[in-house]
């Protein structure tokens, strides 16, 4: 059970949550067990409450394109965390679910990416929110679209506008993760 800080009608100031948006991928193993698995770990999570899940997206590989296909899903969350404390929790489930760091963009058993944070812009190595590249993604968008359709992104459109200029990217809706 997660009792957020609004549970008991008390909220403290300190501890006020904001509303995020994460990306969680997968290609390697059993990818919708894995990101089954990650949203559950999610929903246990300290200071971390999901208030919003999108279907589940199956796309080919961008970026580095011989090797298998992703699942990606976006989880809408209400937290306390700050951003990289976020982060690091993202962190800590890709290494749960085994994830190896080789090449960049290459295949993994599990990737989160913090997409949005509470509307604020972040620039360093560590940490870039909104992420850099999720407009140009349709694998994000699309599911972003079912939780935040106009929520508005730094090049000043909304995940609809931005949506409508990817739809050459071949994206297919699958069931779910969790019946
Ligand atoms: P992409 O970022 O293009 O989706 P990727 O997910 O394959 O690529 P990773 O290898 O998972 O990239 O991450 C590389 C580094 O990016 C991480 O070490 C992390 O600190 C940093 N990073 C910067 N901004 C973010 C963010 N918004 N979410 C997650 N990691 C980020
Ligand atoms: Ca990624
Ligand atoms: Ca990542």
């Amino acid at each position: 059970m997660t009792s957020g800080p609004e549970v008991d009608g008390a909220p403290s100031p300190a501890s006020a949550t904001v509303r995020a948006f994460l990306g969680l991928g997968s290609n390697v193993g059993d990818s919708r067990a894995l990101l089954a698995a990650a949203v559950a770990d999610l929903e246990r999570m300290a200071r971390v409450r999901v208030v919003g899940l999108s279907r589940l997206y199956r796309t080919a590989a961008v970026g580095l394109e011989d090797q298998p296909d992703f699942l990606n899903l976006v989880v809408e969350v209400a937290t306390s965390l700050g951003p990289f404390e976020l982060l690091d929790e993202a962190q800590r489930l890709e290494r749960e679910a085994g994830r190896e760091r080789t090449v960049r963009w290459g295949p993994r058993t599990l990737d989160v990416d913090v997409l949005w944070y509470d509307g604020i812009l972040i620039d360093e190595e560590r940490l870039r929110v909104p992420h850099p590249r999720m407009e140009e993604r349709r694998f994000v968008l699309e599911p972003l679209a079912e939780l935040a359709p106009h929520l508005v992104l730094p090049s000043g459109r909304s995940v609809l506008e931005a949506l409508a200029d990817t739809l050459e990217q071949a994206v297919e809706v699958l069931d779910p993760p969790k019946e």
